[in-house]
Formats: structure tokens, sequence, C-alpha cells
């Protein structure tokens, strides 16, 4: 079985635009998974040779029923519980906030490995983000642009041992 790649931060981060680069081929492979998890996508994920799961957290950020900690939990937990991987994302733009840091305590706690990208990192803007983003304790951050599809050679050398 092909290792599960799950991808987790707060909302507006790129999360879902990274989902789509690594699953490349837009809607057509992206599978709604039904019951308790269907605001959950999953899919047949690839970066380079390296071949995975990639689940994309999305949706959780938009349930009502609870409060954005909570939710925050959730997601995590169900991330750590399904995944072998997890790709932390924060917005390099935005610097590291108090709800990133929420995350990071939350995943330090985990046994998988987790890889921190700074994404929006194109051009110069996210300098300050990425520095910033050491201080979260997760480890070395990886400067990416998911929109602009920067830093995927990085990514993939970070990926590629855990794989
Ligand atoms: P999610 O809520 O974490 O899933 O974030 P989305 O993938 O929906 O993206 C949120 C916003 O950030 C959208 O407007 C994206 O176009 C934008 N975005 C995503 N990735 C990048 C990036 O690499 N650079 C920039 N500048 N914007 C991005
Ligand atoms: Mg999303």
């Amino acid at each position: 079985l092909p290792p599960i790649v799950a991808i987790v931060g707060r909302p507006n981060v790129g999360k879902s635009t990274l989902f789509n680069r690594l699953v490349g081929k837009k809607l057509a492979i992206v599978d709604d998974t039904p019951g308790v998890t269907r605001d959950r996508r999953e899919a047949d994920g690839h970066l380079g040779d390296l071949e995975f799961r990639v689940m994309d957290t999305a949706g959780l950020e938009n349930a009502t029923d609870d409060s954005l900690p909570a939710r925050m939990r959730r997601q995590t937990e169900q991330a750590l519980a399904d995944a072998d991987i997890i790709l932390f994302v924060i917005d390099g733009r935005a610097g590291v906030t108090a709800d990133d840091t929420h995350f990071a305590n939350l995943l330090r706690r985990s046994n998988q490995p987790i890889l921190l990208l700074v994404n929006k990192a194109e051009g110069q803007a996210a300098r300050a983000g990425f520095l910033e983003a050491y201080e979260l304790g997760i480890g070395e951050p990886i400067p990416v642009s998911a929109e602009h599809g920067e830093g995927m050679a990085d990514l993939y050398q970070a990926l590629r041992p855990l794989i």
C-alpha cells in the first residue's frame, strides 16, 4: 500500500492548492470519502517518482458545530490516526499565527514524520515568515509555492527518505 500523506494547517494557507498540485489531475481523480469523513478528500498523489495517497483535510474548517481550536484538534487527531507522513502548511506571507502555534503543539506529540511547509513563498514576501517558522519547533521549514509550483524539488528531497 502507498503511504498516506496528510496535509494539515489552518484555513487559507493553501492546503487544497497543494493537494491539487500533488494530485495533478484536477477534479477527475479526486474522490470524496463517504460517511463521517465526507469532508476529507483523498486521492493518488505523486511527486517525481514518489507515489503516495494524499489527504486534504479541507472541510473541517467549514464546520459550524464547533470552535476553531476544537476543529483543529479533531482535524489533527484524524490526520495523525490515518496518515504516515504529515505536511504541516503555514502561510509564509502571514507569518506564524496563534493558530499555527496551536497546530504545532498538537503535531509535535506525533510519532509520524512532519514536514513544515512555508507556502506562498514565491517572490520575497515570505522571507520573514520563513525565518519565523523555525520558532514552531517542527524542524527545518521548506519554502514552497503551491500555486506556482516552486520548492517542489526541496519537498521531494525531504519526502523521499520517508517513502
Ligand atoms: P486552504 O484553505 O488551506 O485549503 O487554502 P486554499 O488552497 O484554498 O488557498 C487559499 C488561498 O491562498 C487561495 O486564494 C489560493 O489561491 C491562495 N494560495 C494558495 N497557494 C498559494 C501560493 O503558493 N502563493 C500565493 N500567493 N497564494 C496561494
Ligand atoms: Mg482547503
